[in-house]
């Protein structure tokens, strides 16, 4: 710990640093660095000033807000680092040190702590909003507002955004199962599953074909009743305090029910509930349980590639398939060969590899808003990658990337159809089509 910081972090010594100078390893896989080609939007310009503003040596700068809120938080230059430098909890840490300071204003506080604490792990609230979105997304207002240009008058990029935010399904995944349901066939696991907070009400399709996948499978499925928001989202926008909060409301209540795993299907959840152990391990209370709860989570292609073998089942169409890496599976829980492992047993296959496949697609939490022009810039680059392989259909694991990549595939007139594997794979071994 650093004083009164509230998270733990590992300082890179500045032995390490002064390796950094001749190493660079991290230059080439750096969206932002490939965008500037500034030292000071390179991870080891921003490991240095991390390191000054945590150690107290340089005060909290315009720069210094600028670098952490341009860096997407991608943690490719973590998997890059031959040194093993733990960049991810750095700029993480560097938020936190940011959102308490005074640099940022008071309404831009308030903002996120309504957002962050009050609406997103408040699944009524959340709920009864997205039925207001909803209402807006399906209505004529919505094409007045495009066709009379009001979206501009308060943003010129406000119409972009407007399109870009995912619509809202059409129920929500954590009220059309029960709290228990049965395995289809013979039964081999007992899993857990969270909807999550934006899948329940975004991605409510994928969470049901992640039930059913699993059901079909042979696994009982437990979706607890009063799920709560993960953390994930808190704890990358700096406010660790509500992060912790839910993370240990999230164990005290999956802790009730006796389970094998607990199944994920969206990264940044995943990434998260794997370093709850890391969080609270200074929390004598939940420092075991914690880790217990960790050692649990996998994510879905994790978990198919370790226990199940598919390779009966057939691809009916001969549509070109590629897969695109979420940063938060690749780069944060390391899982790169599992999901193309899982998709390549299926017979008649035809699997395309993408270029550039675990650079981020720009989505990073709500960059693609705050930082929509960069965003845009980065998205380009990854359409252009997936039009090169011909592929009709591009598989992702997180619903940010699922988001950007289908506004992605519009906005720059890209024939494909963008899918979770999950939903890919239900369909397959339904009847072998999409
Ligand atoms: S997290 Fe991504 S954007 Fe940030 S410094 Fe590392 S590679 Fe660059
Ligand atoms: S890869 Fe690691 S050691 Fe090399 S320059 Fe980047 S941060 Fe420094």
């Amino acid at each position: 710990m650093i004083g009164n910081f509230p998270i733990t972090v590992d300082l890179p010594s500045e032995e390490i640093l002064s390796s950094c100078i001749h190493c660079g390893m991290c230059l080439p896989v750096c969206p932002t660095y490939n965008m500037t080609f500034d030292e000071v939007s390179s991870p080891r310009g921003r490991i240095r000033l991390i390191k000054s503003v945590l150690e107290g040596s340089l005060e909290i700068t315009e720069t210094f807000i600028h670098e952490m809120n341009f860096c997407l938080d991608c943690q490719a230059c973590e998997s890059a680092c031959p040194a093993g430098i733990k960049y991810g909890s750095l700029v993480e840490a560097a938020r936190v040190q940011i959102e308490n300071s005074d640099k940022v204003s008071q309404l831009s506080k308030f903002i996120k702590k309504v957002l962050f604490r009050k609406v997103i792990p408040n699944f009524r609230f959340l709920k009864f909003l997205s039925k207001l979105l909803r209402l807006y997304q399906k209505s004529s207002l919505r094409r007045a507002f495009y066709k009379i240009g009001l979206l501009k008058v308060f943003s010129k990029k406000l119409p972009e955004i407007d399109k870009l935010s995912p619509k809202i399904s059409y129920f929500f995944s954590d009220e059309i199962f029960p709290e228990f349901v049965e395995a289809k066939n013979e039964k081999r696991f007992r899993v857990l599953f969270p909807v999550g907070c934006l899948m329940n009400v975004m991605f409510a399709d994928v969470n049901k074909d992640t039930v059913e996948l699993l059901t079909k499978l042979g696994c009982d499925v437990i979706i607890p009743p009063n799920q709560t928001c993960c953390g994930s989202l808190q704890s990358h926008n700096g406010d660790m305090e509500i992060a912790r909060t839910l993370a240990k409301k999230t164990i005290d209540l999956f802790v009730r029910y006796d389970f094998d795993f607990i199944i994920s299907n969206s990264a940044g959840c995943g990434a998260f509930m794997k370093e709850y152990g890391h969080l609270l391990q200074n929390e004598l209370a939940y420092a075991e349980r914690a880790k217990v709860f960790s050692s649990k989570v996998k994510d879905i292609m994790e978990f198919l590639y370790e226990n199940f073998d598919i390779s009966r089942y057939e691809f009916l169409n001969n549509s070109i398939i590629t897969y695109h890496d979420a940063c938060h599976l690749a780069h944060t829980q390391k899982i790169v060969d599992e999901p193309r492992k899982v998709l390549q047993q299926i017979k008649n296959l035809n699997y395309v590899p993408l270029n550039e496949a675990t650079w981020c697609c720009g989505s990073a939490g709500i960059y693609n808003v705050v930082k929509y022009d960069y965003s845009m810039i980065i998205l380009e680059r990854k359409m252009n990658n997936i039009k090169n392989t011909n592929a009709k259909i591009v598989l992702t694991g997180n619903p940010g990337c699922l988001g950007q990549l289908r506004y992605g595939a519009e906005r720059f007139n890209v024939d494909v159809q963008v899918l979770h594997p999950v939903t890919f794979l239900n369909k397959i071994i339904s009847n072998g089509k999409i």
